[in-house]
């Protein structure tokens, strides 16, 4: 069907100390750990590395500014420790980003909690205050919102990574090159729980079709949403479940005349905190608070919220006359948090917790609840001294060989561009998704001409950054490549001729025949069009909802 660049032994029979369940931003952070504590790991993803939640996150990594509201002082304490060490080590996929927090008069917010707020986190991220927005940006910034309201701004810092597709991708190489297995589209059938314990776990691997079953000493269970799910279908029955789903969605608009260059933190219609970012060259509007205990992989976005976000941005941006019709599409998460049926959902707690399954007669298993991609080293940290073994120190970061390669500095271009003989922006591209590989990328790169073409006419990204998705990132399918390991299909002008021409280059260098080709590109575009809701289905949603 597809290339499989790595081949897939089978595991039937195989022990492992750890078994991780789930390869999203968490599962590859505890994989990662175990195996780099010296432990024989197991990471098993059902669909592919990070098509889950960590998909459809607002891509911030944030200290938490929020999560003072409720007090939680500890988790925005650990949260700013982990944004730093993300801007540190994994500086070509997180960056600083300047945010500006709107309110206007009718904000039920004060001017000076929000001041106290702000201080008290730049005083515990322990770095001086922000340089604030220029003069010329408030201008332009003004001059686009609702001239009817009297707003006030406050400036301050944050991180961004746009695209934590490539944040697992990384944890991921990092996690075998410290000696765990891995494998995708490959399910966790069931835990097997026998005398109050678990003693492995039956797998069904969807590209083999075959079933196979594993010995493990302990089993992790990260599957985000789907956490109660897994102990359901094992037979771990617990008085309540473990967690209360909670829907985000986002729309992602183009970049319109006066779209902000600063992320814009602000109030929704209802007064609820939204988010306006500058995104991949578009604007990602979000997020919503919706109650969904539905199958999280059929999630998406409802009328009502697609509406919401629409008239949300509308109101802040009245001249740039956003409608419905301008998004390009919108798409759906649901949050892992805590069942918490008391409480509203901006007020369940964001930290992340470790049910112990001992007295749910499955002794030896862990399901991991909530986290951040802020905080999931260091909930990988907690997991792994839960089950006995030595965490790594918090700041000791293990990385590939070879010195840091920064994408902002020309040198650094100007060498990627001479190894591969590819253009400096194919090169500044590569350094951006793949930083200390891009070497790599642009030695397979210099082989031909094939491999140095861009993916489809209007990206830099080249073919060879495929091919090692597929030979060296455990990429299967066409969708693991374009959406997650090289996500140029979520870049603005992405369409479906871009998608054919596309598949044909990549087919012809790795030997696709038309059969192989169909079969991957109708793949593809269902899994892009189930995930990325097209405009036109939002269109409908918004018409549905009217009527
Ligand atoms: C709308 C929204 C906005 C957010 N914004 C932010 C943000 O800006 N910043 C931030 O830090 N956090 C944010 N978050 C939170 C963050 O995205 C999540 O907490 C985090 O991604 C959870 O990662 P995870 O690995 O636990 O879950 P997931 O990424 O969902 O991974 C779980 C994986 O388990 C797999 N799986 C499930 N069942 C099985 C099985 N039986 N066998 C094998 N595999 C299985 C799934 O396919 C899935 O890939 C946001 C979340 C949402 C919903």
């Amino acid at each position: 069907m597809v290339l499989a660049a790595n081949p897939r032994a089978s595991l039937e029979g195989q022990h492992f100390y750890v078994v991780v369940i789930g390869g999203g931003i968490n599962g590859v952070a505890v994989a990662r750990e175990c195996a780099r504590a010296g432990k024989q790991t197991l990471l098993i993803e059902q669909n592919d590395f990070a098509s889950g939640v960590t998909s459809r996150s607002t891509r911030i990594i944030h200290g938490g500014l929020r999560y003072l509201e409720h007090g939680e002082l500890n988790l925005v304490r650990e949260s700013l420790r982990e944004r730093e060490k993300l801007l540190r080590d994994k500086s070509h996929l997180v960056h600083p980003i300047h945010f500006l927090l709107l309110l206007n008069e009718s904000s039920e917010r004060s001017a000076m909690k929000v001041r106290a707020g702000l201080w008290l986190y730049e005083r515990m991220a322990g770095k001086p205050p922000s340089a604030g927005a220029t003069e010329m940006e408030l201008k332009r910034l003004e001059r686009a919102l609702d001239a009817g309201h009297r707003w006030s701004f406050f400036d301050y810092e944050d991180a961004q990574c746009e695209f934590p597709e490539r944040l697992v991708a990384e944890c991921l190489m990092e996690a075998v090159e410290a000696g765990a297995v891995v494998r995708n589209h490959m399910e966790a059938l069931a835990v097997n729980v026998a005398h109050g314990r678990i003693h492995g776990v039956l797998l069904r691997d969807h590209i083999t079709g075959r079933d196979e079953r594993v010995d493990a000493s302990w089993v992790i269970n990260c599957s985000g949403p789907w956490a109660d799910r897994v102990c359901q279908r094992s037979s771990i029955r617990m008085n309540k479940p473990m967690l209360g789903g909670i829907r985000g969605s986002h729309i992602v608009l183009p970049r319109f005349s006066g779209s902000p260059t600063a992320a814009i933190y602000t109030e929704a219609v209802d007064g609820r905190p939204i988010f306006v970012l500058p995104w991949n060259e578009q604007v990602l509007v979000g997020t919503t608070e919706v109650a969904d205990s539905s199958d999280p992989a059929q999630t998406v976005p409802s009328a009502d919220e697609v509406n919401y976000l629409v008239r949300s941005v509308a109101q802040l941006f009245p001249k740039a006359k956003i409608s419905g019709q301008s998004v390009k599409h919108a798409f759906a998460g649901i949050r892992p948090l805590p069942y918490s049926p008391d409480n509203r959902p901006s007020a369940v707690t964001r930290r992340h917790i470790l049910h112990d399954h001992s007295d749910d007669g499955a002794a030896r298993m862990i399901s991991v609840i909530g986290g951040k991609l802020t905080t999931a080293a260091s909930l990988a940290r907690d997991c792994a001294r839960r089950i006995g073994l030595h965490a790594t120190e918090p700041n000791t970061i293990a990385m590939g060989p070879g010195p840091a390669l920064d994408p902002l500095l020309d040198d650094a271009v100007l060498e990627i561009a001479r190894i591969g003989a590819v253009s400096e922006e194919s090169a500044r591209g590569m350094l951006e998704w793949h930083g200390k590989r891009a070497a790599d990328i642009a030695r397979t790169a210099l082989v031909s001409a094939e491999l140095r073409a861009p993916i489809c006419p209007h990206t830099s990204h080249v073919i060879a950054e495929v091919v090692e998705a597929y030979r060296r990132e455990y990429a299967v399918t066409l969708a693991d490549v374009l959406l997650r390991r090289v996500p140029v299909a979520l870049s603005a002008c992405w369409s479906e001729s871009c998608s054919r021409e596309a598949a044909l280059r990549i087919g012809a260098v790795l030997g696709w025949n038309d059969h192989t080709m169909g079969a991957n590109l109708e793949a593809f575009e269902m899994e892009r069009a189930a995930f990325l809701r097209p405009a036109a289905k939002a269109e409908a949603a918004l018409e549905a909802a009217a009527d």
